[in-house]
């Protein structure tokens, strides 16, 4: 019986037509999602400004003991109290901050601008 045969093969589908549907909504949740992860590390660290030499730093508390101070080379350059102690021979590295960047971050954690981010 050739006849069967025949049947067979033109009833069965191709089921690779259905592969080709792709969903666009996953590519899009994912974006954000991945993007948000080392914003929030950053998100910890506020700018503050010495006010007495204009200094900028990046600030963040995780405890009201535990502050956490980021100098950059430029900010450690504009701190009249840094260019002071290392130009009299002491190294930038021993102390953390100067006495007017230590009053403006207390002032910026007061006035809610820097929050305490328990880590
Ligand atoms: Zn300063």
């Amino acid at each position: 019986m050739t006849d069967g045969q025949h049947r067979g093969n033109g009833s069965a589908g191709p089921p690779l037509a259905n592969a080709s549907a792709g969903p666009p909504l996953e590519n899009a949740s994912a974006g954000p999602h991945l993007a948000s992860r080392p914003d929030e590390r950053l998100a910890r660290f506020r700018p503050v400004e010495c006010a007495r030499c204009g200094a900028m730093v990046q600030v963040a508390k995780f405890s009201p003991q535990h502050t956490s101070v980021q100098w950059s080379q430029a900010s450690v350059r504009a701190c009249a109290e840094f260019t002071a102690w290392v130009s009299a021979g002491g190294q930038s590295a021993l102390i953390d901050s100067c006495a007017s960047m230590r009053d403006s971050i207390d002032r910026a954690v007061l006035q809610g601008s820097v929050e305490v981010f328990p880590p």
